[in-house]
């Protein structure tokens, strides 16, 4: 190579993706972009997200699986793990000894869920007592209007889908100390400025006419009793989310970004799917899509990654052809589509710039995740980051290799190493998120995008 070519090379590598895309992609881009944004506002919970996604799949022909089902190529089959978590295959030309291409994304996000027995009343104000899920900023949750979301089973067994705050109805939130007396609260670390026994949700204020004590909160159990047909008992048995009422918007006076609840990790869930639904042709290894629950609680649990349910979708896949399920696995690979941070300038101190993914440079592609000396990473082999360089760099898919921040400053895990105990070579790669994990975080537009192509990538392999 000529001197000139190698300093064009590293001049093109350096630009913006809003610099290396083909112009008349641009239309396709905003298209996709709106897509996702009604996916979105749509899947505001990990229930929410496997409703609307197996009504995206059965509106193209997708069928969910039965045991014994004779499947060939081409045949589009999901199935559905107790509405929280999705599996979704495309046969493929060649049988499953030759292994899978598989997307792992997770469609739980940060929130606060309410305890068994969440309502009381004190000073004539009516809460729910809530218990945080994931890995959230307390402080960054209250005064913003909540919705309360998710279902309550009945002793019945009837299940009562619960939706508060949707729209013009009222909202829920979370009070705080107003500055005028926060003189002691100031000297209190961020971490324990609001105390995870503080996130109580203000529900109600009107008490009930006529005598009695806790007429507030009479009154809003008889509101929900009108309204959904279920008393106070019935809230053990609930899963109930609270969760951002703040719908999805454009970020920027150029909107070339989108703010949200729940990118992480929606924003690679939606791709996975996408790309998936948007096969031109049948791939020739079978392609599978997981968006799984529990993720930001460490993937336990019959829905979380670590479920035997994945093993047993694609021990029944492998069945239908008389594949070898151990040899379907280790000829397997599986992109763990997991976002990623995104490079801060106001917060420049926690990155190293040299290795974090930038807004608008595309899919970061992770080699590694874990902290403190890459602890419970899956740490992909050199082959496997060339196999996806290529993969990514055939399909105009533009990519930059990332870190989630300083070596000391912390760190984080996906499902990855799930995958890889499986025998499965896995590697991480998501699209950079700002503020993520916050109830409203920012993601760039052509990253979205550009990971969508990588996901299309990984299915034709
Ligand atoms: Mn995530
Ligand atoms: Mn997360």
């Amino acid at each position: 190579m000529e001197l000139k070519e190698w300093q064009e090379k590293i001049l093109y590598s350096q630009k913006s993706a809003w610099d290396r895309l083909p112009r008349e992609e641009e239309p396709r881009l905003m298209a996709y972009c709106e897509d996702y944004k009604a996916f979105l506002d749509a899947g505001k919970t990990e229930r929410a997200c496997v409703k609307e996604a197996v009504r995206l799949a059965e509106q193209r022909g997708w069928r969910p699986y039965r045991r014994g089902m004779a499947l060939e190529a081409g045949d589009k089959v999901y199935c559905n793990n107790r509405g929280k978590m999705l599996m979704l295959a495309v046969i493929g030309k060649k049988g499953l000894e030759d292994g899978a291409q598989i997307t792992a994304a997770h469609i739980d996000s940060p929130r606060l869920d309410l305890k068994p027995s969440p309502l009381y009343e004190e000073a004539e104000l009516c809460y729910l007592k809530t218990h945080y899920y994931g890995g959230v900023r307390k402080y960054q949750w209250v005064t913003i209007p909540l919705q309360l979301r998710g279902v309550v089973v009945k002793k019945d067994g009837e299940t009562v889908e619960v939706v508060i705050g949707e729209e013009k109805e009222p909202k829920l939130v979370i009070n705080d100390l107003l500055p005028h007396l926060g003189a002691e609260q100031n000297k209190k670390t961020l971490n324990d400025g609001i105390g995870g026994e503080q996130l109580n949700l203000l529900i109600g204020s009107r008490p009930m006419e006529g005598e009695g004590t806790e007429r507030v909160k009479t009154a809003v159990m008889r509101l929900l009793y009108e309204k959904y047909g279920f008393t106070e008992e019935d809230f053990i048995s609930a899963e109930l989310e609270a969760v951002p009422a703040a719908d999805v918007t454009d970020i920027g006076l150029d909107g070339s970004m989108i703010g949200a609840y729940g990118h992480d990790d929606r924003v690679c869930a939606y791709a996975a799917l996408r790309a998936l639904f948007d096969l031109e042709e049948v791939p020739e290894k079978t392609a599978v899509c997981v968006l799984a629950d529990k993720e930001e609680i460490g993937s336990d649990g019959v829905t979380g990654m670590q479920t035997a349910a994945f093993d047993t979708f694609m021990s029944d896949l492998c069945d239908s052809q008389g594949a070898a399920l151990k040899t379907c696995l280790e000829r397997s690979f599986c992109l763990s589509a997991d976002v990623t941070a995104a490079y801060d300038p106001n917060f420049g101190e926690v990155f190293e710039k040299r290795n974090s993914a930038r807004l608008n440079y595309g899919i970061g592609l992770c080699k590694y995740t874990g902290a403190r000396g890459k602890s419970g990473a899956s740490d992909a082999s050199a082959e496997l980051v060339g196999y996806v360089r290529r993969l990514f760099d055939e399909a105009g898919a533009v990519w930059q290799m990332a870190e989630l921040g300083k070596v000391d400053a912390g760190g984080g895990g996906t499902v990855a190493k799930y995958m890889a105990n499986r025998n499965i070579d896995t590697i991480d790669a998501g699209v950079p998120v700002l503020s993520m994990h916050a109830p409203f975080e920012t993601v760039g537009k052509i990253d979205c995008y550009m990971t969508y192509k990588a996901m299309g990538a990984v299915y034709r392999g």
